[in-house]
């Protein structure tokens, strides 16, 4: 069988038959045919990482559609276009997804200038959160993989990228390569970076001064608008509805838009359906919990980072203690570090045991913070997004007041890091949440049976755990 014998239409037909429609048009409509010979089709594609995630998820796809269409097997085999830059083969290797490979980055060929530095800083970008340091494995490859396209394609690859996944698992450090990756590309984009509250407050400002014209200009202006943080976006007002029209224009504009949040777009409770489907027309990639391989190879490159290198034993003891969240990791390597400089010690095993003697033990057998935030939040069915935001509804204020007396009285956590897990708030906000739950318990036996049933039932499953 010969290219010519190959109606390659009808595979494509056959194809659509059996993926939904978005994931047609995202991997299927940019294959090309480029020759078959003896039963082998080769097939062209736009980048690496298109090759990739058509031979992981869509190469039976593909070999089923053949068949039906010619009733012949066929080998598969890809091609990336001529002209694209990712013909580099290591670009390949990233998008290949080794666990503990460091990613490619694409900023790596030209160094940080001084420029480029106090620029990065200027748009509120952390140096250290760029592709080079983020590790990838199973957890997070098609996030990263993703976010690797739209800073090497902006605005072609996926538009809008939406990226979701709990906290500390890596959004804002991927959000951040990206801008890091667009700040170095010749000509160089204009781009905004920021948090969402940051763009709520400053929308407020504008509206409070009068000077809504100035905004929009301000935004509607940049190549590439990438929020960090989506889910503190609040229900039906006038921000949403802004943030809808800057979505809108940008998109239109055919600008890059990078988005980030706690849960996928559907559900985010605060989030008007126009939105939600709006952030689906892109790709939607997820950010999982670290397999234990790739925790060991993040603690690894964050050692690195800091100019140490752990010994073995180290990087495994704390791979196997700290699971859920890497921003806890780094604070591990942290204290370890700094245990070892005070104690002037070598950093062997003895001394990271002694050093996150309270973190692991906190972590196994007590309860912790989050263990209080599930608690309330599915007993007063809320959403953990609001249970962190500023809300000042007495639905949403109540139970964090619960929330904050409880991790006061079950954790030995201080007001000041207790008030870091609700949104950074100070210890006075907290101190006063735990004065009036104290207060009201003396005269409401309801909310006393409450609060006794949520500690009962997070201490059950704390023990449970262990
Ligand atoms: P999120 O925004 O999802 O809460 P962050 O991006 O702030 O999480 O990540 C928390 C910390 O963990 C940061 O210091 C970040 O550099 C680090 N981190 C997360 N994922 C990775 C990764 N895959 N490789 C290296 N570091 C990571
Ligand atoms: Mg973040």
């Amino acid at each position: 069988m010969s290219t010519a014998q190959l109606d390659w239409n009808s595979v494509l037909s056959e194809a659509q038959k059996r993926v939904r429609k978005q994931q047609f048009d995202t991997w299927f409509s940019n294959i090309s045919l480029v020759d078959l010979k003896d039963d082998k089709l080769l097939l062209g594609v736009p980048n690496a990482f298109f090759r990739d995630w058509l031979k992981t998820n869509y190469i039976d796809v593909i070999k089923e559609s053949v068949k039906v269409v010619t009733g012949n097997n066929v080998e598969i085999a890809f091609r990336l276009s001529p002209n694209d830059p990712e013909e580099d083969p290591t670009v390949g290797e990233a998008a290949r997804v080794q666990v503990g490979q460091p990613a490619y980055a694409p900023e790596s060929p030209r160094p940080f200038s001084r420029d480029l530095a106090s620029l990065a800083r200027e748009v509120g970008l952390h140096s250290q959160y760029i592709f080079n340091n983020f590790v990838v494995g199973p957890c997070n490859n098609l996030a990263h993989a993703a976010a690797l396209a739209v800073a090497e394609t902006p605005s072609q690859a996926y538009n809008p990228l939406f990226m979701h996944g709990s906290v500390g698992l890596g959004k804002t450090h991927l959000v951040q390569a990206i801008a890091h990756a667009l700040l170095n590309r010749r000509p160089r984009p204009k781009i905004l970076y920021m948090s969402c509250e940051n763009f709520m407050n400053q929308f407020i400002s504008a509206v409070r001064h009068g000077d809504i014209e100035n905004f929009r200009y301000r935004y509607r202006q940049v190549d590439a608008l990438l929020i960090d943080d989506i889910h503190f976006l609040g229900k039906g007002d006038r921000t949403q509805e802004e943030f809808f029209h800057t979505f809108n224009a940008l998109y239109n504009a055919q600008k890059q838009i990078v988005i980030t949040s706690d849960s996928p777009p559907k559900e985010i409770p605060t989030i008007e359906e126009r939105l939600v489907s709006r952030f689906k027309w892109g790709m939607v990639a997820k950010l999982s919990q670290p397999t234990y391989e790739t925790r060991v190879a993040i603690i690894q490159k964050k050692a690195q980072l800091k100019g140490r290198s752990f010994p073995e034993e180290v990087v495994n003891y704390i791979a196997e203690h700290i699971a859920s969240n890497i921003r806890e990791i780094e604070g591990a390597i942290i204290k370890i570090i700094g245990y070892a400089s005070l104690m002037n010690k070598q950093i062997d095993i003895i001394l990271a045991k002694d050093a996150l003697l309270d973190t692991i033990d906190r972590e196994r057998t007590t309860i912790s913070i989050e263990d209080t935030q599930n608690a309330v939040v599915g007993h007063f069915k809320i959403k953990l997004s609001d249970l962190q935001s500023k809300k000042r509804s007495k639905a949403i204020s109540h139970p964090r007041q619960v929330c904050m007396y409880l991790a006061r009285k079950l954790t030995d956590y201080s007001l000041k890091e207790i008030g870091g897990y609700f949104g950074g708030r100070d210890h006075s906000t907290v101190m006063h949440a735990c004065d009036k739950i104290t207060n009201m318990l003396e005269t409401d036996t309801f909310l006393a049976a409450t609060i006794e049933r949520l500690t009962e039932d997070m201490r059950k499953n704390v023990s449970k755990k262990r």
